[in-house]
């Protein structure tokens, strides 16, 4: 048994990991020519967390970021309008963690480095070229070929992979996009009592409305224009307190993100018919940011994977514990995009109440999020499919 990955991203490289603590060989590739530099931050709750630590990786990353509990919202006269809560050692067992994308891919490069697990880069997957009942056999555009046992395409939302189980289908831009920047927290000079992280609500919204251009590259144009998203964050900003302004008061160009909102349907399958080729993260299931759970949802996906990978030794046994996966994380997506609606409707700009939402509301109730134990599930499936 072997397994390509296509994309070294959090769920390509995490997957390799999890694959090779269950002994199973696996390579990564992946078409950027070195680990991605830039990216911002990210926020992972306990239910990821978790994940990390079976890897062995939590010990090493806990330090490297900003450990907190819950993710205040205020109005811009600093009232709290609401709390979303992010993780608890009491509660849950782990705080909540935000901390670097890159800093998280370096730490895993290196993992799987000192494990001898490869990471190839510069390698773009184009295409399957044959999947059989044996393995299958695919493509990189430079037309070399390679053969493995299972293809898994983790290979983000713009999935090339995809493509291969779903010809047809395409991403759609929902017309907005995040435009991020990081700064030092001294030049804030938050006042006393500013807990962080919070997002302060501001009438005009924390989103900015873009127009989708009609060329194929202005995605890339919207990205690469970072001195507009720079004006963008620099501009207008009166309303908003003066530690906001402070912020914004220097940023450097190169700390500047900005990320167009994809969306992809519901997708019925996240596997090929001979199940040979298999899609994870947000080329399966591309989760809209309000939760900051995309990347969360992806380790478990992966953690699953391997974990289920492992324990099937027949086809038949493949079979039923793919159905088995897809089944209970597509039911953990689905609920995940309720509660991103539900958060949407309390954070986005509201006609009619210029704060961004009620102010009467009870915090979620986030147990059946952060508290699963993975590992517990699939061992439970496994006994019960053995009996
Ligand atoms: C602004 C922003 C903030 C976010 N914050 C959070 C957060 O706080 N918490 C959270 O849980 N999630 C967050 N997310 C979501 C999270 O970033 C994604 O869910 C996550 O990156 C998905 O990981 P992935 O590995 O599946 O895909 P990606 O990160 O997209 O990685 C895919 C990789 O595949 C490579 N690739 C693509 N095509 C090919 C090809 N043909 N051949 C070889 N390689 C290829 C790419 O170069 C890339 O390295 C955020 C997203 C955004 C945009």
């Amino acid at each position: 048994m072997e397994v390509s990955i296509i994309g070294a991203g959090l769920s390509g490289l995490t997957l390799a990991l999890a694959l090779h603590e269950q002994g199973i060989p696996a390579v990564v590739y992946e078409s950027r020519p070195a680990p991605l530099a830039i990216g911002g931050a990210v926020m992972l709750s306990p239910n990821a967390l978790r994940v990390l630590d079976n890897l062995g990786l939590y010990s090493i990353v806990k330090d490297k970021g900003y450990n907190f509990d819950i993710l205040e919202y205020k109005n811009v006269d600093g009232d709290i309008l609401d709390v979303q809560e992010f993780g608890s050692q009491e509660k849950y067992g782990y705080r909540g963690l935000r901390i670097y994308r890159h800093v998280l891919i370096d730490t895993l490069v290196e993992t799987l480095q000192s494990k001898g697990v490869e990471v190839r880069y510069g390698h773009a997957f184009s295409h399957v070229v044959e999947e059989t009942d044996q393995g299958v056999t695919f493509a990189f555009k430079d037309g070399t070929t390679v053969s493995s046992t299972i293809l898994v395409g983790a290979d983000g939302i713009h999935s090339t992979v995809r493509r291969y189980i779903y010809p047809e289908l395409g991403t759609k831009f929902i017309g907005m996009a995040g435009i991020t920047a990081a700064v030092p927290t001294s030049q804030l000079k938050l006042p006393e009592g500013y807990h962080l992280p919070t997002t302060i609500m501001s009438p005009k919204g924390a989103f900015q409305r873009v127009a989708e251009g009609s060329h194929a590259n202005w995605e890339r144009e919207f990205v690469a224009d970072k001195e507009a998203g720079l004006k963008f964050l620099q501009e207008g900003n009166d309303h908003f307190p003066e530690f906001v302004r402070n912020a914004v008061s220097h940023i450097s160009l190169d700390k500047v993100n900005k990320w167009p909102f994809f969306v992809v349907p519901r997708l019925e399958k996240w596997a090929s018919a001979s199940l040979k080729v298999i899609i994870v993260g947000d080329a399966a299931h591309a989760i809209p940011p309000s939760a900051g759970q995309g990347i969360n949802q992806a380790f478990e996906d992966v953690y699953m994977l391997a974990l289920l990978v492992r324990q099937s030794k027949t086809a038949e046994e493949s079979k039923a514990a793919l159905s088995f996966w897809q089944t209970y994380r597509q039911e953990r997506v689905d609920k995940i995009l309720e509660l991103n609606k539900q958060i949407d409707l309390r954070r986005m700009p509201n006609p009619g109440n210029e704060a961004g939402g009620q102010t009467d509301k009870l915090p979620f109730e986030l147990g059946w999020l952060y508290e699963p134990d993975f590992k517990g599930i699939v061992d439970e499936y496994v006994n019960k499919s053995k009996n």
